[in-house]
């Protein structure tokens, strides 16, 4: 089947507001490329169908979200190393008429973190164990960290991520309980919030944090796009920390995906102010 416009797309279960379209669009436009970018609303028991409509029509490829992130795998012929590694794929990609899965969550994070720092030797707390720590963690011990502690309510998810580092990678993980005020420890270089803490409609909600315990030496991230300054990053750059959002990670995603898709590399204004508009 041929279409006049190369297609791209999104398949999430809710589509009633997806920002990414709008991002990616906006990068299409910008660069005079032929290709479109879908919003498709699919629940699991269509993910099937939807992969096999995408592989008919020649998409170039898709990103996927959850519930979809580790069933989609099923229907793919390949994983890139770090999406093989997660058992997670949100971004699927054409490549010499094989559908690969690989996982831009992380990767868009280390694009957002180098700026500031390189994850390389560094010792590293994550907050939360949940898709978005998982992809983060495995990319930080991918990309050298030396120690990555994933501090978590729940155990179980907690020391299952924390086995997959110690299993799959180089970096050494360890476990924290995290039941009272979380106190980040001296050796510590960067911090992360990856829970949804603070995320809209619940702006008002405080990480469980020491906020004492932040250094000015300490790099500051958070996973949170909306709002796009949170407590945490107000109180961190109120210590003198410096400070990531959460803004960037989503671009840089948007980046891959059209790197990945087109061979393009975007230009990352357009898509911030593009994403900046629906937010
Ligand atoms: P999940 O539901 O998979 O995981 C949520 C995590 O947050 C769990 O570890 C959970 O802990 C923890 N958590 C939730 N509430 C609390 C709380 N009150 N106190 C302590 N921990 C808490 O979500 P995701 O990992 O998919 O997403 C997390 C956040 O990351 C969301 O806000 C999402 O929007 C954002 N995100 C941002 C991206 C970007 O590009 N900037 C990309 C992907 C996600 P427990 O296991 O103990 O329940």
């Amino acid at each position: 089947m041929n279409f006049l416009s190369e297609l791209t797309g999104s398949f999430s279960q809710n589509s009633a507001s997806n920002p990414t379209v709008e991002m990616v669009e906006a990068a299409y436009r910008h660069h005079k490329l032929d290709y479109r970018y879908i919003n498709c609303e699919i629940t699991p028991e269509q993910l099937a169908d939807a992969v096999k409509g995408a592989r008919a029509m020649s998409w170039a490829g898709f990103n996927c979200s959850q519930p979809h992130k580790v069933e989609v795998i099923k229907y793919l012929d390949g994983l890139g190393e770090s999406a093989a590694l997660m058992g997670a794929v949100n971004c699927v990609v054409r490549r010499d008429g094989k559908y690969i899965g690989e996982n831009t969550d992380g990767k868009g994070f280390l694009e957002s973190l180098k700026i500031v720092v390189d994850p390389k030797d560094k010792n590293i707390v994550i907050l939360g164990a949940g898709g978005a720590a998982r992809a983060i963690a495995i990319e930080l011990a991918l990309a050298g960290a030396t120690e990555i502690t994933i501090a978590n309510r729940d155990s179980n998810r907690g020391n299952e991520l924390v086995d997959l580092i110690n299993g799959k990678t180089k970096t050494k993980g360890h476990f924290f309980k995290w039941d009272s005020p979380f106190k980040v420890p001296s050796n510590i270089d960067i911090l992360v919030n990856a829970t949804s803490v603070g995320m809209a409609p619940h702006d008002d909600e405080r990480i469980n944090l020491d906020v004492e315990s932040l250094r000015a030496n300490l790099v500051v991230a958070d996973v949170i796009v909306n709002p796009p300054n949170t407590h945490l990053l107000s109180d961190a750059k109120a210590k003198g920390c410096k400070v990531i959002g959460g803004l960037g990670m989503i671009v840089n995603q948007g980046i891959l995906g059209v790197k990945y898709w087109t061979g393009i590399t975007a230009d990352a204004g357009v898509m911030r102010d593009a994403l900046a508009k629906v937010l």
